[in-house]
């Protein structure tokens, strides 16, 4: 059996044995084919079974199963394969695909891609994270963007305010901050007409014109101090008259506060400048002449007074009219007065200084500031050359008229600093000089300001005294020689003042007139004479009255009227008065006065012409006026018998007079050689202290005691 039985069965046999292993599996090789062979132990018999059998055939199943088996996995791994797949692409692809696209998308520019909402898985945290980036790098860009485009925003406002500059109506200069100018705007170039190397790396002041060189100091100054100047001031301009600009200078500062430039801008004023000029013409310049106006005399006085009180500084003040002017007015018409002040006008502004006021007050009145005279001798010698270049003849129209001028001067800060004072000043030695005739001057002095208080003084008793009845008329007698009688008297005013006695009528008489009191008191003068006349008639003594008339009063439209009331109610019979004029009176307007005359001798008047001789004019002059009676002037009597050249005046007058029909009377008659001198010459009227001063109606009985009381005679 040995034989028959496969050793390695044997073996295996044996080990199973052997093992005494309850189920024992092994295989072995028979006929060159492995057989599979399970040993298994019954225990209750002790036996062994084995089994053995092909292993082709055995594991046929087996291989079949495998075979299934490996198909099934093949198939089962597919579908894992495909479900991992279906996994993956849905858990990570899909996410990862959308992170990348959104990625690349975001690296494309795309600023706005939106990232997919994830888990908290490794793939969100990096879709998180890329998020997250693009969140920063989107910050970063809109950072940069907005810086980009305020910087964009700066630059264009930069821009815009260069070419404001550039462009702009003001003139623009920009300098360092040591005022060194760095740029010129086009304006400024245009208006001053320089280039711009002109101004390149100069002084910013250097564009202030020269007239202004006082200001420069200041603007320097103040810039200095403040960094800052504003206000009104020409500039230089080439070959052009310096502009008025309005000049700011401001510094530009930097952040930390240090300045790092200054810009200075000129607007341009000159038209707002020619405008205030013209309109300070009008307000400031008399339109006719050219000349300073009162106004700005006045404002140039007031600064004049401000730099002498500073002390350093005297100015001199001069006051003047033109004698006659008044004359030529009326007898060569307005136009010819208007070009004579014309002249007068352009004669001061050549021969005096620029630095000189030369004004016109009004009318034909004039006068003049001159600045830094500080010496009588100076103002004398400035005096001398106004009257020299006014004296030179002047044509007007066909006809050639000779002007003078009476000047009054006063000198500051020596007569006073005050204003109204100086010019009152002025005015005094103005008149002043007039009455001592034409072409003359004079200067103020303490006695002619007492004058002036005491003119002052008279004016404001002469409305008292009028009130008061502080006046009294006195009566001289006029009388004929021949027969030694009374034929008329002169009432002459007198005034007793309570506290100052006796005021004569010189002082009286000049102020009244100026202030027009005269006219009231005139008139009072006239009613009284009127009584008076009255009462003489009813002692039968017809005499006549002798009134003086001031020029104001004849002038006056109602002495006519006045008179032929006073007339009326007085019952005096109008031809027992004579009125007495001057020749002035009669001068100027012509026509005027004899009219008047005419209506005066209307009334039954006579007229008389007083201090006849003073004047100007002449006998044939006075004939076209209806006149009576010359009253020849005490000042050729009084020199009779000594001065052989009166004598003959008065002898030439008398005959003359006589010619015209005319009576004569001599006043001022004191000797009895007077007397004869005047008899030998055909006037016996005389009035005079030689026969009596004047005297109070009260005295006349005495007066007439002392001439002898012979029944009267008229002779006139
Ligand atoms: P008049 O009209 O020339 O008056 C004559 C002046 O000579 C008077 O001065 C008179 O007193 C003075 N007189 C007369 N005889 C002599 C003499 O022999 N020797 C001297 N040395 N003087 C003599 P009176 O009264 O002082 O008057 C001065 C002037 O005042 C007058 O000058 C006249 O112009 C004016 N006046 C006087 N009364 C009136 C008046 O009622 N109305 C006006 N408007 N003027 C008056
Ligand atoms: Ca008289
Ligand atoms: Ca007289």
């Amino acid at each position: 059996m040995d034989e028959f039985v496969n050793p390695q069965l044997k073996s295996i046999i044996g080990e199973a044995i052997a093992t005494k292993l309850p189920e024992y599996a092994s295989s072995f090789l028979q006929n060159d084919e492995a057989q599979l062979i399970n040993i298994q132990k019954i225990d209750e018999l002790d036996w062994y079974i084995g089994v053995y059998k092909k292993r082709s055939s055995t594991l046929s199943a087996l291989q079949d199963l495998k075979f299934k088996f490996f198909g099934l996995f093949i198939l089962y791994a597919i579908l894992v394969a495909l479900l991992l797949h279906q996994a993956l692409q849905h858990l990570v692809l899909r996410r990862l695909h959308s992170l990348v696209y959104a990625v690349s998308s975001f690296g494309q520019g795309k600023l706005d891609t939106k990232f997919p909402e994830e888990n908290k898985d490794e793939i969100g945290t990096l879709n998180g994270s890329f998020k997250d980036m693009t969140i920063e790098i989107r910050k970063l860009i809109d950072g940069l963007n907005q810086r980009i485009s305020e910087k964009e925003i700066a630059e264009k406002a930069a821009n815009r305010l260069s070419k404001a500059v550039a462009f702009s109506g003001t003139g623009v200069v920009i300098t360092d901050e040591n005022f060194v100018i760095e740029y010129v705007n086009p304006k400024m170039l245009e208006m001053t007409g320089y280039p711009e190397s002109h101004f390149t790396r100069a002084p910013l002041l250097n564009i202030v014109a020269s007239d202004m060189a006082i200001l420069v100091e200041d603007i320097d100054i103040d810039l200095r101090s403040r960094n800052y100047w504003r206000g009104d001031t020409l500039i230089e301009s080439k070959g052009k008259q310096p502009i008025w600009v309005s000049l700011s200078v401001s510094p530009i500062r930097e952040e930390g506060g240090n300045i790092t430039s200054y810009v200075a801008s000129a607007q341009d004023i000159s038209f707002v400048k020619e405008s205030q000029r013209k309109m300070e013409q009008l307000a400031y310049f008399d339109t006719l002449t050219g000349l300073a106006n009162r106004t700005f005399f006045r404002m140039q006085l007031r600064k004049s007074l401000a730099l002498a009180e500073r002390g350093h500084y005297a100015f001199s003040l001069f006051y003047f009219d033109l004698d006659e002017f008044k004359r030529i007015n009326d007898t060569l018409g307005h136009d010819a007065g208007d070009q004579l002040l014309i002249q007068v006008a352009n004669r001061l502004k050549k021969r005096l200084r620029s630095e000189d006021t030369i004004a016109r007050l009004g009318g034909d009145e004039f006068a003049v500031l001159l600045s830094g005279i500080e010496s009588q001798e100076h103002a004398t010698d400035v005096a001398n050359t106004i009257q020299q270049t006014l004296s030179m003849p002047i044509m007007l129209g066909n006809n050639e008229v000779i002007i003078s001028a009476s000047i009054g001067i006063t000198m500051a800060p020596y007569d006073s600093l005050e204003e109204d004072q100086l010019l009152k000043h002025a005015d005094l030695a103005m008149y002043e000089a007039k009455e001592k005739g034409r072409n003359t001057f004079h200067f103020y002095s303490q006695e002619l300001n007492a004058a002036a208080n005491e003119r002052l003084f008279i004016e404001n008793e002469l409305r008292i005294a009028l009130k008061e009845d502080q006046f009294v008329v006195y009566y001289q007698p006029q009388i004929d020689s021949r027969t030694q009688q009374v034929v008329g008297y002169e009432a002459l005013l007198r005034w007793f003042h309570p506290t100052e006695g006796l005021i004569p009528p010189d002082k009286f008489i000049p102020i009244a007139e100026a202030t027009g009191l005269i006219v009231e008191l005139g008139e009072w003068v006239l009613q009284e004479s009127c009584n008076f006349v009255v009462r003489l008639t009813e002692q039968n003594r017809e005499n006549n009255v002798s009134i003086n008339l001031s020029a104001r009063q004849f002038k006056d439209s109602n002495l006519v009227p006045t008179l032929s009331k006073m007339i009326i109610t007085s019952g005096v019979s109008a031809e027992r008065l004579h009125l007495e004029l001057t020749e002035s009176m009669l001068m100027g307007n012509v026509e005027a006065a004899i009219t008047q005359l005419h209506q005066l001798k209307a009334l039954g008047i006579s007229i008389s012409i007083d201090d006849f001789g003073t004047g100007y004019s002449s006998l044939s002059y006075l004939k076209r006026f209806p006149v009576d009676i010359l009253k020849i002037d005490r000042s050729f009597v009084q020199d009779i018998p000594e001065d052989s050249n009166d004598m003959e005046i008065t002898a030439a007058i008398i005959a003359m007079a006589q010619k015209l029909n005319l009576d004569v009377v001599a006043e001022g008659v004191e000797t009895i050689e007077q007397v004869e001198f005047l008899q030998n010459n055909n006037c016996f009227i005389v009035q005079g202290y030689y026969y009596s001063r004047p005297i109070p109606e009260s005295d006349l009985p005495d007066l007439y005691t002392k001439l002898g009381e012979v029944p009267f005679k008229k002779v006139m």
